[in-house]
Formats: C-alpha cells, structure tokens, sequence
C-alpha cells in the first residue's frame, strides 16, 4: 500500500490540513452543501443535521469534520469504527457529549453490529439505552443525550448497513482531484512550508499524486527534501520530475502496488476476469486495502474494469507495462 496512506496524521499533515472552508479546495459540490446545511442550522438555532462522507483515503474526510466542527464553533469528538469495541465505549463517548457538538466516527462502516443497534436511537433521538446486568437481573437504563451531530466517514460506502445509511441524509461522495485541483493545494500547501515552487513544479507533482491531497502534500515534502540538496532550493518542474522518478513514482501516479496489481492481472490471470481475493494473494497485499485504496484509481484511469464476473485489465494496462493489449481486451471497450 502506498505509505502516505497508511501512516496516520502526521504533525506535518496537521500543519497544512485547512481551517476553513475557503483553504480547502476542491469537492465543490460537497462543499456547498456542507455549507448550505451549516447556514441553514444557523438560521434554525438547532444542531445540524447528521452528515456522512464517503470516498477514499486521503481525500479530505477528516479535514471537512474539522471544517464543519469549526463552522458552527462546535467542539469536535473524533473515534473510528474499530476503536469503539464495546458499548460502554460509544456511552463514554456519547455522554461526554455537550449541544450540538460534533462526533466524527472514521471508518463507520467496521462498527460492530451491537454497537449500532446502540448507535441508532442516539442520532434519532438523542437517548440511549444501556442494559445493565445479565440473566433474571438484567434491566434497562435510558440516558438522554444532548442533541449533537454525526459525521460519519467511510472508504466503503457498499459495506454499510442499509438501516446505517438510512439514518444520514444523501451522502456526500468525495471524488479524486483533478491535476488543476492539486495543483492549487500544491501551491497553498508551499507557501505554508516556505518552499518556492515554480508553476511546471506544482503541475509535475500534481500529476503525479493520485488525485489525492494527502499524496500530494507527502510527494511536496520529498521534493522539497531533493531541491535542498539537489537543487538550489527551487522546485521547477526538472526538479520535480527528478525526484518522483528516483522515488519510482510513476508519469501518472501509479506506485509499485498498482503496477504488481496490473502485472498478476496480465501475466498470472491472462487479463481476467479474476476475483479481487484471488488477485490479493497473488500480490501479497491485504484484499481489503486493494479494493479501498489501488482499486479504486485504477478503475478512474481506465487500467482495470469492475465486471459481475471479476476485475478485467483494459487495453492501457498492457500499455502501461509495454506490452501489446491482446484483441480480446480491446473488445472490452465495446
Ligand atoms: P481522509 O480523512 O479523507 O483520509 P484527510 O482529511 O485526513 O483525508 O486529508 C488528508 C490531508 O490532505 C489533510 O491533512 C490535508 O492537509 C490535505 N487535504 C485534504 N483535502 C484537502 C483540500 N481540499 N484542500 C487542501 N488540503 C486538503
């Protein structure tokens, strides 16, 4: 998996996360209606309604929590699915909450099915009922809660329940970021480091990052590290390139993961169809980070097509790996 993925929030992630609304770029339309529902929250002087964001890692979940949370000058609670292992942890939690505080819920999709049977009445109404005991002697203890706000934030939208999903309203999709996106992030995130970065500089290592802000700014700090050695302290766009490629970070973003998935794809499996398990023991990497991290961009660049009967390499994939695409996969475009 890609590392900048993997590692949690780092002191220099913090640094360049924006504080508000108009520093962070991009995902328009969820922005504005994250902006609409806080106004209109406002208006009404109540809490704002419950929020889920979906999309992969990297995109800007956690940032748009904090955003929301500073909006409506409301404190923030942050947990993940599996760190609440025990319903005496979500009452921890939810009683420590004030008004229309803010509870980010990361990874909402691995909650533990008992552990939303609790969640349920407490975002509907604000109660929650704890048994207390076990045998003859068990009984029931309802606390009431304070209104407050749930933003939940999921990789796998498909993997949650459908009486989950049906308590957010429509959710919000968070998309990749398209080069001129990254690239206005590229130049916000440089001022902040002091680095000077020429325009072909950003551009290049916009490129290169996945559609995604966390690469991005991870991409910006190793090439910041090579132009003070390497390069008199200017990131141009030679600079740039010459970095990223002594990193192996492939012209389009693709890192060693993908192109091991493109290569069992093509030489083990014949191009597919193949399962995702089947496609994860080949490459030694776990199934699930394949399908919420590699898979997903793969299948945005057109090098691997979801069909009913398995993962299928498109003719790019071939190309990719400078081989000719065999005629059967240029069918698959039609
Ligand atoms: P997620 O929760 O979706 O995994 P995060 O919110 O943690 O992603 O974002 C990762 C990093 O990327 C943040 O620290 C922030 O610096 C940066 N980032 C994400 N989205 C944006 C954006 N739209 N504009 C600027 N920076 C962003």
């Amino acid at each position: 998996m890609n590392p900048a993925l993997n590692e949690p929030d780092s002191p220099f992630d913090l640094a360049l996360r924006p504080g508000d609304f108009d520093d962070f770029h991009g995902q328009t339309k969820v922005k504005e209606q994250l902006m609409v529902m806080v106004e209109a929250a406002r208006i009404r002087n109540e809490s704002l309604d419950h929020v889920l964001l979906c999309g992969p890692p990297g995109l800007g979940k956690t940032t748009l929590a904090n955003l929301i949370a500073n909006a409506v000058g409301s404190r923030l609670h942050t947990t993940s699915g599996p760190q609440i292992e025990r319903a005496g942890d979500l009452a921890g939690i939810l009683t420590n909450l004030q008004e229309r505080d803010i509870l980010f819920i990361d990874e909402i999709h691995r909650l533990h099915p008992s552990i939303e049977e609790y969640l349920y009445p407490a975002i509907e109404d604000f109660r929650l009922d704890i048994i207390i005991d076990q045998g003859p002697k068990a009984r029931t203890i309802r606390i009431d809660l304070p209104p407050f706000t749930l933003v939940g934030a999921t990789t796998r939208a498909g993997k949650l329940t459908a009486p989950m999903r049906s308590r957010f309203g429509i959710p919000n999709r968070l998309d990749y970021y398209n080069t001129d996106e990254l690239q206005h992030i590229l130049k916000r995130s440089a001022g902040l480091l002091k680095v000077e970065m020429e325009t072909g500089g950003a551009k290049e290592i916009a490129r290169r990052a996945r559609g995604t802000p966390r690469i991005a700014n991870h991409l910006l700090r190793w090439v910041r590290d090579y132009a003070q050695v390497k390069a008199n302290n200017i990131i141009t766009e030679e600079v740039a390139a010459q970095a990223l490629s002594m990193r192996d970070i492939d012209e389009d973003g693709l890192d060693e993961m993908d192109k091991r998935v493109l290569e069992a794809l093509i030489s083990k499996f014949d191009g597919g169809p193949v399962g995702l398990n089947s496609i994860a023991v080949a490459v030694g990497e776990d199934a699930s980070s394949l399908e919420e991290v590699h898979e997903p961009y793969l299948v945005m660049q057109g090098y691997v097509k979801r069909t009913p009967r398995g993962r299928v390499a498109m003719p790019s994939a071939y190309r990719k790996l400078g081989l000719m695409p065999p005629a059967s996969a240029q069918a698959e475009l039609f």
